[in-house]
């Protein structure tokens, strides 16, 4: 084969060229003229045997270029370097994007020689940045306070990472950097176990980016002929400081090309969940059915039954110590069995969703003790999780959730995942080595979620994780949906959905609006919707809110007061024929700052969703305590010649505004404290 003297990755506005001879070297990585990898990055990295091995070693040889179309608008780059000292091959792999200065790169190694070799590190992406001022954004993560925003200057090496087992736990797998304030970048790791984000400080005074694969308590030994795939890292490169523009390029590819559909997931359902008004305790076959009744008369789309259905039906068992037998179920709470709350669902013309933790196994597991070989453990320790990385533990994972689907006739899990597996399993009869457990469970996992969707297309997956511990590009190209925490009250939904839609498109997320917490005790999750306090403008803030992504309910229906329920019908109905379609289609714009749940940054929070023709886009304003009564929201795709109309959904206010004035933001004086609206913004084109 010829190797050609440069390797072109190029797509539109990104200019990717590699140099392969006469040196070896990356000649360009730029956006718009400015400049993203110095010559003598690394592209890729692994240790082997305590040596590194990137791009620019002396001893790797080019051997292949392979360029393939895998899907209209993709372009896939295999590089294939050997290193003959070691018997290895490295295939670098770079996809690249139409119309998007989006990539995503990662790498295979490969093991020809005759001796065992020990990989201790996998970077899927190795930049060496210039020398410049960096400001640097990334999340903090843990449960109930998902992204955390940490911004400030580069100063020094950084690390970010996960060592919980779980990608956001800790911190969410993404971050962006700016550029003297001129210009960004955003990174991604793909992948939902142990990952790192590195930025090391270089003598030049700029430094390496690494990501990929956390070494922390990594290695795998390959066989000869045995391989390793590392996780996939998505990096998107701009020449503008704008964090809108590198979203977009996320949720734009991830709609286009990374995110699964089924019929139903695409329909966008407004959904009923039973678990924080009922939880386990208070959930039976009545109540579910009492709920079903009114969630079809209010125009609800779906209904789920989350945890309390399984296991033991002695009272004094809890759920949680019994996860993984899903061949029991709770008879003393559902008699009639769950088969029969599913067809009393479809009856009602709605489909039926059920919560599963296929991943966990509880102490008290007897899915444990009559399968010992899926197990995942630790020195021994049971780790509380079934092993993916085993084909024990992948089959009997694949036969429980075909036969809860098939079944019980269930259109929607809710996969759940509710521990922390660390570093994950070390058994040495798993298929898997002691080092790799988990990053083979969590190729398995996503093998299994793929042969779950190929054996029922029609089935909805959801990605929840203690509410929104395990959110990442990678399940997000397995599930159809990330739940985005376990509490919902107003101020934090607004934070979590700013954060997580600067890596994921709106149709990619869940919440519910603002819950009624039966049980559980928190200080915010305080609403109460059959108080005589509650006001119109509050319970249109609380549950605009969930308007802006997948939208539902975990309330207890039969008793909400009749003014809420026919308020909740205006707003369902307002999501189904307007809403839905801009939040799975519209170009999302943050038009203000990440609001924090501890009452600081911004106490106005505004999103706007922009259609492909931009003739029409939604705007939802949100008055967040604390807030000024005054404040201009900034408004995109406004053409100053044209007049607009503008309707405020469910609230009977039409007005009609020009363009000229428009185009210089919504003057808000009139939003309650709290209060929300939602705009329609149509051009009249006649004008
Ligand atoms: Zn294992």
């Amino acid at each position: 084969m010829t190797i050609p003297a440069q390797i072109v990755f190029t797509a539109d506005r990104l200019q990717f060229v590699y140099q392969s001879a006469p040196a070896r070297f990356l000649q360009n990585l730029e956006v718009g003229e400015v400049g993203w990898g110095m010559a003598d990055s690394g592209l890729f990295a692994i240790e082997v045997d305590g040596e590194r091995i990137d791009a620019m070693h002396p001893d790797l040889v080019l051997q292949a270029v392979n360029q393939t179309t895998p899907a209209v608008g993709q372009t896939q780059t295999q590089l294939t370097f050997a290193y003959a000292p070691l018997q290895l091959t490295i295939d670098f792999f770079v996809m690249t994007y139409a119309g998007a200065t989006l990539c995503e790169s990662w790498i295979v190694v490969k093991n020809h020689g005759s001796a065992p070799q020990t990989i201790t590190r996998l970077d899927s992406l190795v930049l060496h940045i210039p020398s410049a001022s960096y400001d640097m954004l990334h999340y903090t993560g843990g449960w109930g306070s998902e992204f955390g925003p940490v911004r400030g200057r580069l100063n020094g090496d950084v690390r970010l990472e996960t060592r919980a087992g779980r990608s956001s736990q800790g911190m969410h797998p993404w971050c962006t950097l700016w550029r003297d304030g001129r210009s960004a970048m955003s990174v991604s790791v793909a992948w939902s176990g142990n990952w790192a984000i590195r930025l090391d400080e270089q003598n030049d005074g700029g430094f390496e980016l690494s990501a990929g694969l956390n070494e922390w308590a990594y290695f795998s030994v390959l066989a000869p002929n045995q391989s390793v795939t590392a996780p996939k890292v998505a990096w998107v490169l701009n020449d503008n400081p704008s964090l809108n523009d590198l979203a977009q390029q996320y949720a734009m590819i991830g709609r286009k090309y990374w995110y699964p559909h089924a019929p139903l997931a695409d329909a966008m359902p407004v959904e009923w969940n039973h678990w924080w008004t009922y939880e386990d305790r208070a959930i039976n076959e009545e109540v579910f059915r009492a709920n079903v009744d009114v969630a079809a008369k209010m125009g609800m789309e779906v209904c789920a039954l989350d945890a309390g259905w399984f296991g033991p039906s002695d009272p004094g068992t809890h759920w949680y110590d019994y996860r993984g037998d899903w061949h029991n179920v709770n008879t003393r709470r559902f008699p009639s069995g769950i088969r029969a709350l599913a067809d009393y669902t479809h009856e009602q013309g709605m489909a039926f969703g059920l919560w599963c933790e296929i991943e966990a196994l509880g102490r008290h597991a007897e899915a444990a003790k009559q399968h010992p070989a899926i197990v995942a453990t630790r020195h021994t320790a049971p780790l509380g999780y079934v092993c993916l990385g085993s084909d024990a533990g992948w089959q009997w994972a694949y036969d429980t959730l075909d036969r809860l689907i098939t079944d019980y006739a269930a259109d929607w899990i809710k996969l759940d995942f509710n521990l922390d597996p660390g570093a994950g399993c070390d058994r040495t009869d798993h298929g898997h080595g002691a080092g790799d457990g988990l990053l083979c469970h969590y190729h398995g996992y996503y093998r299994l979620l793929q042969a779950i969707r190929d054996a029922h297309p029609h089935v909805v997956l959801e990605n929840c994780s203690s509410g929104g511990l395990r959110i990442d590009l990678g399940l997000a190209r397995q599930t159809h949906m990330a739940f985005l925490s376990d509490p919902d009250w107003p101020e934090h939904s607004l934070q979590l959905f700013w954060g997580a839609a600067t890596m994921l498109a709106p149709d990619a997320l869940l919440h519910w609006g603002f819950c009624e917490w039966g049980f559980a005790d928190h200080p915010q999750q305080t609403f109460d919707p059959q108080s005589t306090a509650l006001t119109v403008s509050q319970l249109d803030y609380y549950t605009r809110i969930g308007m802006l992504r997948r939208f539902g309910f975990s309330q207890g229906l039969p008793t909400l007061l009749p003014w809420v329920a026919d308020r909740y019908v205006q707003h369902i109905t307002d999501y189904k024929n307007t809403i839905r379609r801009f939040v799975k289609y519209g170009v999302l714009h943050h038009q203000t700052n990440q609001p924090r749940r501890d009452g600081t940054l911004d106490r106005y929070a505004a999103f706007q969703y922009v259609l492909a023709d931009s003739a029409e886009s939604l705007l939802a304003v949100f008055r967040l305590p604390g807030a000024k009564p005054r404040r201009v929201i900034p408004v995109t795709a406004i053409e100053p010649e044209l007049q607009y109309q503008l309707t405020w959904l469910g609230d009977n206010r039409v007005q009609t505004m020009a363009g000229a004035d428009l185009v210089n933001g919504l003057y808000c004086d009139d939003l309650p404290e709290p209060g929300a609206v939602m705009i329609l913004i149509r051009a009249i084109r006649s004008a």
